[in-house]
C-alpha cells in the first residue's frame, strides 16, 4: 500500500483533509505524526457474538482518532495521541500473538489515521501465516476513496453510523458532513464485501456489521440512520444497535447527554429497525451498569458480558 504511505505526506486519509506532511512530523486534527501508537492489544469478549465468539475478538486499541465526539466512551485514549509507539514489524507480531492466543480475528480500533502502518503490518503478518479475518473497526467518518484502496485486504468492515442528521454530527462531533461520508464509505464497504455477514460455526468470516450507539434524547437521529441505510443501501445490512451509552464526566451535567438511554427510547429504535425490514439486528440489554471501559486498568472491560447480546 505504497499509496497510503504517499498520502501521509499530504494527509487526506479522512474527510478532515488536513493536508499536513505527517512524514515530516507535522500533525493535523488527529495530532498524530507518521508513527503508530497503541494503547493495548487484548482478547475482547464484549463485542457482538460473531466477533467475540468464545476466544475473543483480537482488539488492538490505537491512540487518538479522527473524530473527537463530546461523549466518547474511549475518551482516555481517543482524545490524545500518546500511547506505546509500535513499528509495522512489531504490530505484525502483535496480530500473530492475538491469533495464537485463540482470538477469532484481529481488530484495530479506529485504524483510520494509522492506516499506512496497519496495512504494512497486516501484509507482513499474512506473509508469516496470519489466517484469521482482519476487521476494520472505525467511526464511520471515512473517505470512500481511501476505503477503495483497502479492497481485497479487509475481511469484515465494522463501521459506526453515528449520525443520520447532519445537525447532530455538527453539534456532538463538530462535523456537518458526517452522514454524507458515512453513507458513501459504507456503500464502498458493501461493494467490496457484500451487504451481509458470513459466518462459520457462528464466527464472522467476511462482510459488514454496522454499529449505531443510541444516544439519549436523540431518537430522531437514530431513526434517520436506519432510514438512510434502508433506503440508500439495503435492509440486508446487519445492524448492531447499542444501548450501552454511559455519560463520561465531561457531559455529566448535560440535560440529555448526562443520562443513560431509557428502555422506551431504545425499544423505539429497535422496533423501527424491525418495521423497516432489517433482517439481522444485534441488540443489548438496557440496564443500570456503568459501561465505559477504563483504560487505566489492565482489563479495561470489567463488564465484558454485556456484548452485543441478543438478536431481535
Ligand atoms: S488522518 Fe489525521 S491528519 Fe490525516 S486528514 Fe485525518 S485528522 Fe487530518
Amino acid at each position: 500500500m505504497d499509496s497510503l504511505e504517499k498520502i501521509l505526506k499530504r494527509c487526506v486519509l479522512c474527510p478532515r483533509m488536513c493536508r499536513v506532511n505527517r512524514s515530516f512530523g507535522e500533525r493535523g486534527f488527529c495530532r498524530l505524526d507518521a508513527g503508530m501508537a497503541i494503547h493495548s492489544a487484548l482478547p475482547h469478549y464484549g463485542e457482538e457474538p460473531p466477533l467475540s465468539g468464545s476466544g475473543g475478538a483480537g482488539t488492538i486499541f490505537f491512540s487518538s482518532c479522527n473524530l473527537r465526539c463530546l461523549y466518547c466512551q474511549n475518551v482516555q485514549i481517543s482524545h490524545s495521541p500518546t500511547g506505546r509507539p509500535v513499528t509495522a514489524e512489531e504490530l505484525a507480531g502483535i496480530m500473530l500473538d492475538l491469533e495464537a492466543r485463540g482470538c477469532h480475528n484481529v481488530e484495530p480500533v479506529t485504524p483510520t489515521p494509522h492506516l499506512a502502518g496497519i496495512m504494512a503490518a497486516l501484509r507482513t503478518a499474512r506473509e508469516r501465516g496470519l489466517r484469521v479475518p482482519f476487521v476494520f473497526n472505525c467511526g464511520g467518518y471515512e473517505r470512500d476513496k481511501i476505503i477503495r484502496l483497502l479492497d481485497g485486504t479487509v475481511d469484515i468492515y465494522l463501521p459506526d453510523f453515528k449520525y443520520g442528521l447532519a445537525v447532530e454530527g455538527n453539534r456532538l462531533s463538530g462535523i456537518p458532513d458526517y452522514p454524507h461520508h458515512a453513507l458513501a464509505s459504507l456503500r464502498e464497504m458493501v461493494r467490496q464485501v457484500g451487504d451481509g455477514l458470513e459466518t462459520e460455526n457462528g464466527i464472522a468470516r467476511r462482510g459488514v456489521l454496522v454499529r449505531h450507539l443510541v444516544l439519549p434524547g436523540r431518537i430522531d437521529n437514530s431513526l434517520a440512520v436506519l432510514k438512510t441505510i434502508r433506503e440508500r443501501i439495503s435492509p440486508a445490512v446487519p445492524l448492531s444497535l447499542m444501548a450501552q451509552y454511559t455519560p463520561i464526566p465531561a457531559v455529566a451535567g448535560d440535560p440529555l447527554l448526562g443520562r443513560r438511554v431509557t428502555k422506551g427510547e431504545y425499544e423505539r429504535v429497535v422496533n423501527a429497525a424491525l418495521d423497516l425490514g432489517f433482517e439481522e439486528i444485534h441488540t443489548q440489554q438496557v440496564d443500570e451498569r456503568a459501561l465505559n471501559p477504563d483504560f487505566a486498568r489492565d482489563e479495561p472491560f470489567a463488564w465484558e458480558s454485556i456484548g452485543g447480546g441478543d438478536d431481535a
